[in-house]
């Protein structure tokens, strides 16, 4: 959804709703899905452009990073961003401590749909992965451990087995 900026009323704040379709975000090979979502945007006119304040919800599939299985969760985030005209002297803009995060924008419009899809990707795990009581992975390598367990406590070939058969024979 584009907003054009010029658009906005000057002195209010102007709000946007918008439902999320399916699609994928990010890398192509991490196949990180937005099943569904929504993003409330409210912009406003200030001095240095335009100010943003948004709160958004989202449902995500993605691939455990443990197991590789499909893996469920939701981000939730709100925030706030101030949305600038590039121009060459960008670097003149004086910040105060609430406009840390700034985007720069290449002509007065903004897109709902890519900010969505970039707030996910920075809230979102960087490896998403299932609780361990759920994780085929984790399972199968406790699995593994308790075998490995079980195959060293009955048979002599143990450390301990070796170092006691040692040390009776030192005496
Ligand atoms: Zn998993």
């Amino acid at each position: 959804m584009l907003v054009k900026l010029t658009e906005i009323e000057k002195g209010i704040y102007q709000t946007y709703r918008l439902g999320i379709d399916p699609h994928d975000i990010g890398d192509p090979s991490f196949s990180t899905k937005i099943e569904s979502g929504n993003l409330i945007a409210s912009i406003r006119e200030v001095p240095e452009g335009y100010h943003l304040k948004y709160e958004m919800h989202a449902q995500i599939k993605a691939p455990c990073s443990t197991c590789g299985e499909d893996l469920e969760f939701e981000v939730d985030a709100n925030g706030s961003l101030t949305l600038c005209l590039e121009q060459p002297n960008a670097h003149h803009i004086v910040l105060n401590a609430d406009d840390l995060d700034v985007r720069f924008l290449k002509d007065e419009t903004c897109d709902l749909l890519q900010l969505f899809d970039e707030q996910v990707e920075l809230e979102m795990p960087l490896f998403p992965r299932h609780n361990d009581k759920e994780c085929k992975g984790v399972l199968e390598y406790l699995e593994q451990q308790n075998n490995r367990d079980e195959e060293e406590s009955d048979h002599s070939g143990s450390p301990f087995a070796v170092l006691s058969s040692f040390i009776e024979k030192k005496k």
